[in-house]
């Protein structure tokens, strides 16, 4: 429908408590890159958070392809979320709310630029909940990191906890030392980027040692190369962090090879 006739209610819980799950696709040649592992993933947040999905599953993904369709767009990304739908404000669940379903695709480029010449992050500690596995609409902490990134005329923030790297504000990261890839484990404390799983495989796939174990600020910053991923930034590298370089300053070997594995699954 036209966004100017889109009506959201005041009482909306989304609005009120963050009280939803979001997800956020890639469109490649006109089609929902990796769309069965996002509706798992969104699925997942949906369950632990104990929000009713407005209708199944299967019913949603249509909705999806009818909306990408429609878009036309060959290129770009299709954003959706699921509140907890209208009810007074009360904390507790509402009796017989109805969640509601947002969903818009966007033209987005691919950020060809900077994945080419890389981007400055700033470490920051990351005061995120401990379920970060899930996708809720939540994202206060996110928004405040990112901002602190801007305020540092810098393009991300390298969380961690107590100097233990998990993520970055919209993106997961990795670090490359002594030529083996490491990474934060898939738990609670990070989202598990579809992004990131599609890479691990792909370095697997070339013969990289994959560790999935977390690292420290020291090994940051000590990393031959640091790269993140997520949905948008594709395999961006970090070449400068907290105004020191990483490695020689500029895109690493590793983080080339794995931009043109990535690239290749959807080409
Ligand atoms: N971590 C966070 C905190 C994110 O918001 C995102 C998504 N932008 C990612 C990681 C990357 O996930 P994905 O590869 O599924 O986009």
């Amino acid at each position: 429908m036209p966004k100017d006739e889109v009506r959201v209610s005041p009482d909306d819980r989304g609005y009120y408590f963050g009280d939803g799950v979001y997800e956020v696709f890639r469109i490649y040649g006109g089609k929902l890159y990796e769309k069965a592992a996002h509706m798992r993933r969104l699925e997942h947040s949906a369950r632990e958070v104990r929000l009713p999905l407005p209708c199944p599953l299967a019913e949603i993904d249509d909705i999806l392809e009818r909306l990408t369709a429609e878009s036309r767009l060959a290129e770009g990304t299709l954003y959706m979320q699921i509140t907890r739908g209208e009810a007074v404000r009360s904390h507790p669940f509402p009796a017989g709310a109805a969640s509601v379903l947002m969903a818009y695709c966007s033209e987005v480029v691919r950020p060809k630029l900077t994945m080419e010449t890389g981007i400055s992050a700033v470490t920051h500690e990351d005061i995120r909940w401990l379920r970060c596995d899930l996708k809720t609409l939540n994202l206060l902490p996110n928004v405040l990191a990112k901002q602190t990134a801007q305020d540092h005329g810098v393009q991300e923030v390298v969380l961690h906890r107590s100097g233990t790297v998990t993520e970055c504000s919209a993106s997961n990261v990795m670090i490359i030392s002594d030529g083996v890839l490491r990474t934060h484990p898939a738990n609670h404390l990070i989202l598990h980027g579809i992004t990131r799983a599609v890479v691990l495989e792909l370095a697997r796939g070339l013969g990289i040692q994959v560790r999935e174990e977390a690292f420290g600020l020291d090994e940051l910053r000590e990393a031959e190369e640091v790269f993140i991923t997520g949905t948008t930034v594709e395999v961006t590298p970090i070449v400068r962090i907290d105004g020191q370089p990483i490695g020689s300053g500029e895109p690493g070997i590793v983080t080339r090879r794995l931009q043109t594995a990535f690239e290749a699954t959807f080409r």
